[in-house]
């Protein structure tokens, strides 16, 4: 019997999901998962701190050591460079050029000294993890597209997870489009697609458009302290309000045009679609793979599946976990 035990942790904006994950004989399965709230916390060290609480407590509560974890994969929605340790560009936490690894390494080192950390792009991570044991097992080439606070790509081709030269292939978000040229971006250029169709932007925009008397918050449904979200374009959308079908119709337009270049370019069989927001904007979902249909050569459409994520939230931590086996 071969068993051995890895952390994974999916760290986002607001909060770092984590699993306790028992490898045997090939298989993985998870333990246990928990989430952690790291708002307010969100310097590297703090987050390192929060990653030292879990390796603390969650293998002791099923009498493992940390010292005896094979590995800790780190989910993170970014740019991680080859060195597969230094985060080069994370907008939702302001980090850039930092040595996540090794702020891990100071955090844990008294209780772990010599785990190895590996630190990866939570959409590579989520794939990787759909790929293995979710929705998109058998399926060898995929192409995932998330469009949550931001929007983020992962992309497997002939069963293996495509890192590029520099290991930031599948930045999909920070592909460029003329109409968006001034929209600044997180990641410090301008004219990304995330920037005006990421859920970040598209709260931007609602908020922009009540300040400028374009709609008002009223006909948006919003109670007096409710903050817009793509989730009251879709309620509004469903009850026919002309602005959020405008809306709708631009923002699918934007995010479907740019799946369908990236399906002319990769030929993929299937893509997986996830994130909050599309996840919870079915009406959306339906506008962008419309548009896919439409614009990507009939070539490349014409065997293509859709599919959905299945693993959710233990996609990423999974997927980190795996990771550490590469
Ligand atoms: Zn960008």
């Amino acid at each position: 019997m071969d068993n051995k035990y890895f952390l994974g942790f999916d760290i986002g904006g607001t909060n770092a999901r984590c699993a306790l994950i028992l490898s045997e004989n090939g298989q993985f399965k998870i333990l246990t998962s928990q989430k952690h709230s790291i708002r307010g916390a969100q310097t590297p060290k703090d987050v390192a701190l929060v990653i030292r609480h879990v390796v603390e407590k969650i293998p002791a509560d099923f009498n493992i050591s940390p010292n005896d974890l094979s590995g800790i994969g780190v989910a993170i929605a970014g740019q991680i460079a080859i060195d597969e340790h230094t985060i080069l560009n994370a907008p939702n936490l302001n980090w850039h050029g930092v040595d996540f690894q090794a702020a891990i390494h100071d955090a844990i080192g008294d209780l772990a000294p010599d785990v190895s950390i590996k630190i990866a792009n939570d959409l590579n991570a989520i794939a990787w993890g759909e790929y293995n044991f979710g929705a998109a097992r058998s399926i060898s080439s995929l192409l995932a597209v998330y469009v949550g606070t931001g929007i983020g790509g992962g992309l497997i081709i002939d069963g293996k997870l495509m890192l590029g030269a520099d290991n930031v292939s599948g930045e999909i978000g920070h592909c460029k489009f003329p109409h968006y040229k001034d929209y600044p971006c997180g990641c410090g250029q301008n004219g990304c697609i995330e920037a005006f169709a990421g859920g970040k932007a598209i709260e931007y925009r609602i908020l922009h458009d009540i300040q400028n008397n374009v709609i008002t918050r009223e006909a948006l449904g919003l109670d007096a302290d409710e903050h817009p979200t793509a989730r009251c374009i879709e309620r509004a959308y469903k009850n026919d309000l002309p602005y959020a079908r405008a809306f709708w119709d631009e923002t699918a337009l934007a995010i479907g045009m740019l799946i369908a270049n990236a399906i002319a370019i990769l030929n993929p069989h299937a893509l997986l679609l996830g994130g909050g927001v599309l996840e919870g904007c079915p009406s959306l979902l339906h506008l962008v793979i419309d548009h896919v249909m439409d614009l990507a050569p009939r070539s490349a459409t014409a065997n293509l599946q859709f599919i959905k994520p299945t693993l959710h939230d233990d996609a990423g931590t999974l997927g980190a976990a795996l990771l550490c086996l590469k």
